[in-house]
């Protein structure tokens, strides 16, 4: 079992791209195709997927990649034949894609993005640790706003942490 990065990410561009492009990512129904991004995974069908996201000049969703979204979109599986990469996908469909991933078993972040010239701006970072009264020490994702209702596991207070 791999871990598993999650992703938020967001595709912009005419609708019809869009669509295009997010029928990369790997779906419930999915079955034979001949492209898609390795390993990234909706949990969805797509008719479903379809209905709730797509549409408009932006969609934003969430997408869990294994081990990261590096690995899995910007180097891609080592085939190279049915798996395309953000790069390719940006430039063949002509979206701007902008991801954030949290991945807690390595408690890393990673944010990427794409523009429609396949210009990539990639950054991974550890997530930063806060430190509980007790002592116990805990990794959070940059974005997480809800640290005052976190309960630590080993003295059961809640919101007792400062950054370390
Ligand atoms: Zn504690």
């Amino acid at each position: 079992m791999p871990n598993w990065a999650s992703g938020c990410v967001r595709v912009e561009g005419d609708p019809k791209d869009i669509e295009e492009f997010c029928k990369l990512f790997l779906f419930f129904d999915t079955d034979s195709m001949s492209q898609y991004f390795a390993r990234s995974f909706i949990h969805q069908k797509w008719g479903e997927f379809k209905k709730e996201y797509l549409g408009g000049n932006i969609a934003e969703f969430g997408v869990e990649f294994a081990w990261s979204g590096h690995s899995c979109l910007v180097e891609g599986y080592p085939n190279g034949e049915e798996c395309i990469t953000l790069i390719e996908a940006c430039k063949k469909h002509k979206v701007k894609v902008a991801i954030d991933t949290e991945e807690s078993g390595f408690a890393f972040e990673e944010h990427i993005q794409c523009d429609r010239d396949g210009d990539l701006i990639e950054e991974s970072n550890y997530m930063p640790t806060y430190v509980c009264a007790c002592g116990e020490e805990i990794s959070f994702p940059t974005n997480y706003d809800c640290l005052d209702e976190e309960e630590c596991w080993k003295c059961e207070k809640v919101g007792n942490w400062r950054k370390k």
